[in-house]
């Protein structure tokens, strides 16, 4: 592929196309109150950018898209298109979701065909804008096909048709590639790219949130990162690399690694400012926690989390998790991308399989809020049972219902492996069963 050189440098900084000023947005809560998700926000886009955002699953990556598509309202602050203030959708927008959103009864040339339909498009010209966005895209030879008889990638290749269809300022993206295999997500995102390094698409601007960072600096001019719990901007990482980017170079890895180090600052400010709020636990099964400190201790106890995460084969994403837990639970501590054994990661690496009980034991305990919940409470109860809805109850009071499931299901999984309660699933009981337990040692 040819070597695209970076769009000339002007001093003078392009116009804003869409932008965010001081938005922030709260959701009611079940057991009352309200969850803010955004916090003060600003964020532009400006003509000819490709913006990327990345952050935390939940961090409200999807929920500042839809604010700027004006299919949300902000519940403070303002969302301004070409200096205009938006309400209602934001024109010259258009949105690709992470699943494909296709009518099944209507085929690809009709799906296409929708997004012109509202706007009042005379039927012939509808065709021919449709049939050319179609083969735009590679679905040529695809139009009467229905969305059932295609794969996953052609049929997010369809949404994106419609989203070009109407030939947009500004494409929203929200993690479009992200439910597609690799190679299909690799083809289709070099594709995009080409339309828009070639100007073959008449958009001015491109936002993508996504929650994989190779694919922000890939594709992206700008990587903004947020932060969570409300979510703030917390820094921001442009590339500078003329495309096609070549992920290997250690220029690319090195942009990666400033993005990860701002999440991973993120993580470690979450947990020294942890509220009287139930700090949230990252989704990590136990034996990915455990392993992974083996792993550091194995390599003399210091990795890099990215080249680690390569090794394994794992996305950087779903290493995370272990790694945020392994620093909660004390085992381990991050510098620059690198995750550190702590002297008690250490001695957890080295102890006997049931001495890394104890050990594990003894960090939940001493350092995880929502399992100290769960014992405490049993200690209160003769005998020491407790259903599980009675913890749901507490955590809902703290998290959406589809969260605290999740909540609970981690805290069962590391409380099971340490030993610090038993949960049966037959009766969805907690209890405390041993001997040391009961005497609140
Ligand atoms: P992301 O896309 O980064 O994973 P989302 O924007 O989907 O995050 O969600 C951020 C937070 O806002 C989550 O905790 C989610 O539960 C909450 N949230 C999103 N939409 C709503 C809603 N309509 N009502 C209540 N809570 C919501
Ligand atoms: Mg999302």
């Amino acid at each position: 592929m040819e070597d695209f050189r970076l769009r000339p440098v002007t001093t003078a900084l392009p116009a804003v196309l869409l932008e965010a000023r001081g938005v922030t947005v709260s959701f009611p809560r079940p057991g009352g109150g309200a969850a803010v998700v955004l916090d003060r926000v600003d964020l532009e886009l400006r003509d000819s950018e490709i913006l990327a955002v990345v952050g935390p699953s939940g961090s409200g990556k999807s929920t500042l898209l839809r604010i700027l598509a004006g299919l949300l309202a902000p519940t403070h602050g303002e969302v301004r298109y070409r200096g205009q203030p938006v309400h209602g959708p934001t024109p010259g927008v258009a949105m690709v979701f992470q699943t494909f959103a296709l009518f099944p009864w209507l085929t690809v040339l009709e799906n296409v065909e929708l997004g012109l339909r509202a706007l009042g498009v005379a039927p012939e010209e509808r065709r021919r804008r449709a049939l050319q966005a179609i083969d735009l895209i590679g679905l040529d030879g695809f139009e009467s096909a229905f969305p059932r008889e295609l794969s996953g990638g052609m049929r997010q290749r369809v949404a994106f048709a419609r989203a070009l269809v109407v030939e947009p300022d500004v494409l929203l993206m929200d993690e479009p590639f992200s439910a597609l295999d690799a190679l299909t997500a690799e083809n289709l995102r070099t594709d995009l790219l080409e339309l828009w390094l070639r100007h073959r698409i008449p958009t001015r601007a491109m936002a993508l949130v996504t929650h994989n960072i190779e694919e922000a600096v890939f594709l992206s001019d700008r990587v903004v990162v947020l932060g969570t719990t409300p979510a703030r901007v917390i820094g921001e990482v442009r590339p500078e690399l003329p495309h096609w980017r070549d992920r290997e170079s250690p220029e690319f890895r090195s942009r990666v690694d400033e993005v990860y180090a701002l999440l991973a600052g993120e993580r470690q400010r979450r947990l020294v400012h942890a509220r009287p709020l139930l700090p949230r636990l990252p989704p990590a099964p136990v034996g990915l926690v455990t392993g992974l400190v083996e792993l550091v201790h194995d390599a003399d106890g210091r990795v890099d989390v990215r080249e680690l995460a390569d090794e394994l084969r794992l996305d950087l994403e779903d290493l995370l998790p272990a790694v945020e837990a392994a620093e909660l639970l004390g085992f381990a501590t991050s510098h620059d991308g690198d995750l550190v054994l702590t002297d008690s990661g250490r001695a957890f690496a080295e102890a006997s399989v049931q001495d890394k009980k104890e050990l594990f034991r003894q960090a939940l305990l001493e350092r995880v809020r929502t399992a100290q919940e769960v014992v405490q409470t049993l200690r209160r109860r003769k005998p020491p049972r407790m259903p599980a809805e009675f913890f749901l109850d507490l955590l809902e009071r703290h998290f959406s219902a589809e969260e605290a499931r999740r909540q609970l299901a981690v805290v069962v999984d590391w409380g099971r492996y340490a030993e610090a309660f038993a949960y049966e699933e037959a009766t969805g009981e907690f209890s405390l069963e041993t001997e040391e337990d009961l005497l609140g040692l």
